[in-house]
């Protein structure tokens, strides 16, 4: 992902073309709107018809590629999206320390019918105190009424969706108005997190966002596939498996190789890439209505030789051989989003501030020996070592 710099588009550029349509209106005076709108009809053309699925039993119709906003710093970014017919974005709480809703609350200004907002509870947060008080934090935060799809986040097992607890809380937010479907959100043991969802007789949740990219275990995608069937509308994240720098591969990018890969899945009703500028944005939008072809799968093999030596699925596998519990599988995300793509420090920081002290990389410097062993040969003890310098 080049940065908007090195395509010689700086942050004037940007604004010049990037503010469509309404932000156009709000912002520019009455002249330079015009010329801006100008240029907005020629950038206009640039982007490909949208193309919309169906999100499970919600019957919200939204953008295959839709807008992650976890790492975008200007509303504009967003508003230019909308503008072009994408109508989903996902954002959190937890994200930019709250200040990534209100970025988001900045970009809907005016255009709240136009788009669905997808946000999230703290991770730690299960009492009906928890979940009220983060509903009405999130809904301050983005400036409106209502949350179309409100999603625990970072849900790693069957215990967490059937507390009945949380699900009180949620069922008086629907009846409120104040949220409207109900998710969750899993990175880790997604099949398990997936098939409990399926199995769920009352069938609570309506959606799911979960990691699932060209490296994903096939028990994922079986396990989609039946969460689809029975009505789950599946969005998918970490499409880009850590969006790693690779220069090294040459000029052609294998992150809407990736893009393209999950959304030929058709259970699969949306992805929603990370964007942190419109040079990221023009690359994934392009991919709407692309078909997968052979040059991508080169492409990903490529890819996936390229990150091996670091890439972490977290599946959790080595933590039944760490005598002291780390987290591994969670420290590697953290450092997933310090080093990969993401370079989000904070973000890196506060993951990684979440895990209990004796789960975190600093419990291994008194260990003699790494017993931990990763089912994908990485060098464990090496990323802890790495995770304490980078997150400590
Ligand atoms: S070095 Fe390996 S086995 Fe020891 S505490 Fe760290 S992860 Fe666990
Ligand atoms: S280090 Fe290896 S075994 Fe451990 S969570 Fe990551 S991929 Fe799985």
């Amino acid at each position: 992902m080049e940065s908007t710099e090195k395509k010689g588009m700086n942050r004037r550029t940007f604004i010049k073309v990037g503010m469509v349509g309404t932000a156009t209106a709000l912002i520019a005076p009455p002249a330079f709107a015009d010329t801006l709108q100008q240029m907005a009809e020629t950038e206009r053309s640039a982007f490909p018809k949208p193309v919309y699925r169906t999100l499970g039993r919600t019957g919200l119709k939204i953008t295959v590629v839709s807008f992650g906003a976890m790492l975008t710093p200007e509303p504009e970014v967003i508003r230019v999206a909308l503008e072009q017919g994408v109508n989903y974005i996902d954002t959190a709480r937890r994200y930019m320390g709250g200040k990534n809703e209100e970025i988001v609350g900045k970009a809907i200004k005016g255009m709240r019918d136009k788009v669905f907002i997808a946000t999230k509870t703290r991770p730690e947060s299960k009492t009906k105190a928890d979940i009220f008080l983060d509903v009405e934090t999130s809904l301050k935060a983005l400036g409106t009424d209502h949350i179309d799809v409100i999603q625990l986040h970072h849900v790693t097992d069957r215990e967490r969706i059937f507390y009945p607890e949380t699900r009180e809380a949620l069922a008086q937010l629907k009846k409120q108005g104040k949220v409207r479907f109900c998710g969750v959100t899993t990175h880790k043991n997604e099949a398990e997190v997936l098939n409990a969802l399926t199995g769920d007789p009352d069938r609570f949740f309506d959606t799911c966002l979960v990691k699932y990219n060209f490296k994903s275990d096939k028990e994922v995608t079986t396990a989609i596939d039946r969460a689809a069937s029975a009505g789950i509308g599946i969005i998918a994240m970490k499409t880009q498996a850590g969006g790693y720098d690779t220069t090294g591969l040459g000029k052609i990018s294998p992150h809407q190789a990736a893009l393209k890969w999950v959304l030929q899945n058709p259970k699969v009703t949306a992805a929603i890439p990370g964007m942190r500028n419109m040079t990221e944005y023009r690359e994934d939008i392009a991919v709407m209505g692309m078909p997968f072809t052979y040059a991508d799968l080169r492409r990903l093999d490529r890819y996936a030789e390229a990150i091996a030596p670091f890439y972490c699925s977290f599946c959790g596998t080595c933590e039944t051989g760490c005598p002291r519990r780390v987290e591994i599988s969670t420290v590697n995300r953290a450092l997933m989003y310090a080093e990969g793509g993401y370079r989000d420090i904070s973000l890196a920081r506060a993951t990684y501030a979440e895990l209990p002290r004796q789960a975190k990389a600093a419990t291994c410097v008194d260990c003699e020996g790494c017993t931990a062993r990763c089912v994908n040969g990485l060098d464990i003890a090496a990323k802890m070592e790495r995770a304490r310098a980078v997150l400590a």
